[in-house]
């Protein structure tokens, strides 16, 4: 078996993982570059993640045409994830969704910082976009490469970018760094929420944050224990 036959199970493990963990429901995509050829990556047709199988990938070129015609339904929002791999080299895997821990933080434009230690992973302030500011009045989904090239600009060098009215785009290093990065944003999210009743959030500072993020083989090692229970409660370590 190859690499990327490898990397497809561990994406569609990441779909089922994102729908079980409550990132994603009926909508919401993760995507992979093919290791093979970065100018590609590997996104599921149009289905709910949490019933995306091997047979339901397809490959994309960059500018999100897919590589073979086809005419299965595919995501509308699909120039997120080929915008998003043409800005960003380091980006090996994206993640679109409209998780409802997250939307507070879309209804009122303010930015996520990181406020509990497992936050590290959002790597520090997580901008928003609001799509109205180029394109005006629209149904704010993201449909055309140049809506997903404005988008990218919002994200820059950032792990994650929140969609004003929308949800988020989360970029990773690899499908369990995105994976990884989105449930952070969750349960930042709720902790923010949840301590807002009691009183002002103490934040991580950068240096905080920068001192955990220096200890790359702890890191690892999280992100390998992490994968290993995400599987297990998604139910896909067999697949
Ligand atoms: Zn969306």
């Amino acid at each position: 078996m190859s690499n990327l036959d490898d990397l497809k199970r561990d994406l569609v493990r990441a779909n089922r993982i994102l729908s079980n963990e409550g990132i994603v429901d009926a909508w919401g995509h993760i995507s992979v570059r093919n290791p093979d050829n970065p100018d590609t990556y590997i996104l599921s047709r149009s289905r709910s993640p949490g019933l995306v199988t091997m047979d339901d990938l397809v490959e994309f070129n960059l500018d999100n045409s897919p590589v073979t015609p086809t005419d299965t339904p595919l995501y509308i929002e699909r120039p997120i994830h080929g915008m998003t791999y043409q800005a960003r080299p380091d980006v090996q895997s994206v993640i679109h969704h409209h998780c409802q821990e997250i939307l507070p933080f879309a209804v009122t434009g303010c930015e996520m910082q990181p406020a509990i230690h497992t936050a590290r992973a959002i790597g520090g302030q997580i901008p928003v976009w609001d799509i109205t500011d180029n394109f005006g009045d629209t149904d704010f989904l993201v449909t055309t490469n140049d809506q997903g090239h404005d988008l990218c600009g919002a994200l820059g060098d950032s792990k994650a970018v929140i969609m004003r009215a929308h949800g988020a785009t989360v970029a990773g290093a690899s499908i369990a760094n995105a994976v990884n990065i989105a449930l952070a944003m969750k349960r930042n999210a709720i902790a923010i929420l949840d301590g807002l009743k009691l009183g002002p959030i103490k934040y991580l500072t950068q240096g905080q944050i920068d001192f955990v993020n220096e200890s790359g083989v702890r890191t690892l090692a999280g992100h390998d224990r992490a994968w290993e229970y995400l599987c297990q409660q998604a139910g896909v370590t067999d697949i």
